[in-house]
Parts: C-alpha cells; structure tokens; sequence
C-alpha cells in the first residue's frame, strides 16, 4: 500500500519499497503554542521511539518531537537485520574494555534483539519478523576467523546459535559461488523496519506519548526544567532525550564531533517469484558479506530482492541510485542482470571512529545515544530502554554504554570529513583487491 498524504503535514517519506508497503500512513499534527511535560524526546527513529514508549510505561509523560515524519531517518529506510553481538566483534571489544565489560556488552546486544522481538509481540506489529542471519566471508582469508568465531563464543560466552558453514554447503544457500564459507547466526532476526518503527509509534501513542511531526527542535535551553524551542512551539519538560543520530546537524555540537553521518544505499527488485528468490536466498535468512564497505541483502515478504550496497561521504546522494546499487548486487548475482529495479533509496546513519555507540549526559536531565555505526535496529531499540532507566533514576546500565571508550573524530565537526573520507576511501580500496 502506497503512503498517502494529507495536507496536514507536508513531509514525506522516501520512496521506497519500505514507504511503498508501509501499514498506515498516519500523519501526526506539528506542535504549536506553550506545553509541559515530564519528559520531551528529540527524533522519532528507534531511539527516540524507544525511549518514549519505554517512559510511558514507567509512568511519565512523553512528547516526541520528529523534524519530518516519524521514522523518516534511518529507522524507516534500513536493511532490517537484527543482528547479536555489538558492531565491534567480541573478541576486538574485549581489548578495548576487558573481558568482563565485553560479556556486558554481549548480554546486552542479545537483550537487544530480545527486546525488539518481545516489542514486537508484545504490541503485535506487523512487520514480517524472520530469523537467521548468515554473514559470508568475501575473501578465503576471513575464512580463519569466522571459524574462530563460533568456538570462542561458544566457549567464552555459552552461545551456541552459531554454525560454520563449509563452502561445499554454502554455494547452494547463498546462489552465488564467490564466497569461501559462511557464518549462521540462529539469534539474529530480521524485519521491515519502517512497519517496526510504526508499530513502535502506534505502542508509544497508546502508551500516553504524544507524537508530534514536522516539528524540527532549533534549540533548548540549559534549564532544570528545560525549555525545547521549535519554531512554531515550545516544551518545557524535567527531562530532555536526544535520539537524532545521522540527522543531528547543528542541533548539538557537543555530540556532534563523536559521530560522522555517512549515507548508505539500498534497492528493491521486481518480485522475483518464489523459486528464484529461493536460488537466491535458500532458507529466507538475512545474508551479509565481510567487506571493509559491507553488503547486505534479504529478501522481502513478496519476494524481492532487498540488497544495500555503496556509501558515500557528501551531502548529496548518487543521481542514479537504481543504477548505482545495481553494480554491487551483479557483483554478487550476475543473474539477476535482466531483473527490474524497482525502487532504489538511500539514508544517512552515524558512525563513531571505533564503531562502538556513543552514549552520555550533557548536563544532569539532558541524555542521548547515537552512533551505533550501521548496528541500530537492534542496538537504538535498546538504547530508548536505557535512557527510559536513566532518566527514571538508574544509572548503571546506562553507564555501562556511557563508560565504552569514544574517540572524538580528528578535526571535530569543522574538519572530521577529510581524514574520515581518506580513511573510508582507503578500506574500500582494500575490499577490492
Ligand atoms: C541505508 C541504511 C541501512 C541500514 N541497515 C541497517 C541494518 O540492516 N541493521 C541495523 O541494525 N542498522 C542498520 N542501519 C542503521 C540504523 O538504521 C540506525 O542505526 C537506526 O535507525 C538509528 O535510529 P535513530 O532513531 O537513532 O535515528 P534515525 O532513525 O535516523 O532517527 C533520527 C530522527 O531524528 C530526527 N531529527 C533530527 N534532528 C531533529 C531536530 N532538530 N528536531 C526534531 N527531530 C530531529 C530526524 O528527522 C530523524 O527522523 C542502516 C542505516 C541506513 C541509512
């Protein structure tokens, strides 16, 4: 069902498969004149949404505020894999924090998934829930460490929902005989995540959130309680959540320089029928490769193709999207050389220079999380849980994320893009040969 709109709000969603087959096309009204509330949350992605419903449930009253359309970001034009474990693997996290916090940041990336999974039963969202994520090694030297993988957390972390899948049995899963092995992950999930975020909204408003759109946050004041400008409104609220992630722009230097948005790129082929679509995709899991720039595909609940591949670093998005996602899905299924594309989208997400999310406090009632570096469905949902305890009053595993070591990018917000372009430019060199 194709997104309708009213002249109530002029935002829209971008044209994708996602907006394309979303369940409701509700319009929410811009916020206008004085209001109060216990809490106010910037962004109606997974973090803010999250976080909003999360609240609500605890007992304090929410208003949300989304510059655009609820999920306009990120949260409603994603891949849709639900994937364990943080950005970073386990065995890296655990140089960087130790072996005790890195089992933290374990359980809580399988609590992640549960979370987005119970919410999801929970407030029964319709949003074509699968499970199974099967990553591909691209070259025969990741090979090694996949295999390393499901030993080491088997061992060090009692997971045993990961298999390693031999080459021999690989090619007739994945339709495509370029990759050396394969890495199942029984724990992982995927969805469609613009129906999520919706479903999540829907929760969230029947919850007692009030969800206003095209209603951009210029500025806050530093006051206990603050006072959130737009330009037609104002908030006053006890507690401030800030949930914009790759669209934060100006709003917030202090968070700003920790991220860096990138845009990402995704398209939809034609139906596919089922007996292609399985040639493609045998057992209907989410698939990704172990490329520097990584591709990632699945198919949708009709069948198509749904493959994300390409990034840049600008403002400004490829002019032919079709085509420019088209190269890197050949890449991988030359036979779908004569297949249609028939939409094709991008979106901008945050990523932090050590891949791990960024938490934190600007002062004592002001909270955020951002940065979860292509890793969000799962770790945003869960990040709306824990700013919901911050703010309630319990801290620790909020800190725990806060604690994670984060570099800001060399040049902060003036300067980032150039050794941020370099370095990108330069792993996606090493992807090719
Ligand atoms: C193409 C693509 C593919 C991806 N694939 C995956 C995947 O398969 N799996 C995965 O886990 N992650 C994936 N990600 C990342 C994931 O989508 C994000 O990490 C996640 O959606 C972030 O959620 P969020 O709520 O923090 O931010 P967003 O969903 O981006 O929401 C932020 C919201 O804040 C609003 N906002 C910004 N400034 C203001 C303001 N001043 N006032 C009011 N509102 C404001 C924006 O309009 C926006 O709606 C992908 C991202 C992209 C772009």
């Amino acid at each position: 069902m194709s997104v309708i709109r009213s002249g109530l709000n002029p935002s829209q969603h971008t044209a994708s498969y996602y907006a394309a087959t979303a369940n409701n096309s509700k319009n929410r009204p811009t916020l206008r004149g004085e209001h109060r509330a216990d809490v106010c949350v910037i962004g109606g992605g997974y973090t803010g949404l999250s976080a909003a419903l999360h609240l609500a449930d605890k007992g304090y009253s929410v208003i949300l505020l989304e510059a655009e359309k609820i999920a306009w970001g990120a949260s409603g034009r994603n891949g849709g894999h639900v994937g364990t474990g943080q950005r970073k693997d386990q065995e890296e996290l655990e140089k960087l924090v130790g072996k005790e916090r890195a089992k933290l940041l374990w359980n809580y990336s399988l609590e992640a998934v549960n979370t987005v999974e119970e919410l999801i039963r929970k407030h029964s969202i319709d949003c074509d829930l699968k499970r199974g994520n099967l990553h591909v090694a691209s070259k025969s030297s990741h090979s090694d460490g996949l295999r390393g993988e499901v030993d080491h957390m088997q061992d060090h972390y009692g997971y045993d929902q990961l298999r390693f899948i031999e080459k021999s049995e690989l090619d007739a899963m994945v339709g495509s005989k370029q990759y050396h092995s394969g890495l199942l992950d029984n724990g992982s999930l995927h969805l469609h995540p613009l129906n999520y975020a919706q479903g999540l909204a829907d929760a969230a408003e029947n919850a007692g959130v009030t969800l206003y759109e095209n209603s951009r946050v210029e500025s806050y004041d530093q006051g206990k309680p603050t006072t959130i400008k737009t330009t037609e409104g104002t908030v006053t609220a006890d507690f401030l959540v800030l949930g914009c992630n790759g669209y934060l722009g100006n709003l917030e230097n202090k968070m700003a320089g920790k991220i860096m948005p990138i845009n990402n790129f995704v398209l939809a082929t034609e139906p596919l029928g089922a007996k292609l679509a399985q040639e493609l995709i045998r057992d209907d899991v989410s698939m990704s490769d172990s490329l520097f720039v990584i591709n990632y595909w699945k198919l949708s609940a009709d069948n198509r193709l749904i493959f994300g591949g390409g990034e840049n670093y600008t403002s400004n998005f490829p002019s032919d999207l079709k085509q420019f996602v088209r190269k890197y899905m050949l890449r991988v299924y030359p036979q779908l050389a004569d297949t249609q594309i028939d939409y094709a989208w991008g979106g901008t997400l945050a990523i932090t220079l050590n891949r791990m999310p960024h938490f934190g406090r600007l002062q004592a009632n002001q909270f955020y999380a951002q940065g979860y570096s292509g890793h969000g469905v799962p770790t945003a949902t869960m990040a709306g849980k824990l700013l919901a305890e911050v703010v309630s009053g319990t801290a620790e595993r909020f800190d725990v994320m806060a604690n994670v070591p984060t570099i800001g990018f060399p040049g902060g917000t003036l300067l980032r893009w150039p050794g941020l372009v370099a370095g990108m430019l330069y792993y996606g060199l090493l992807d090719k040969l």
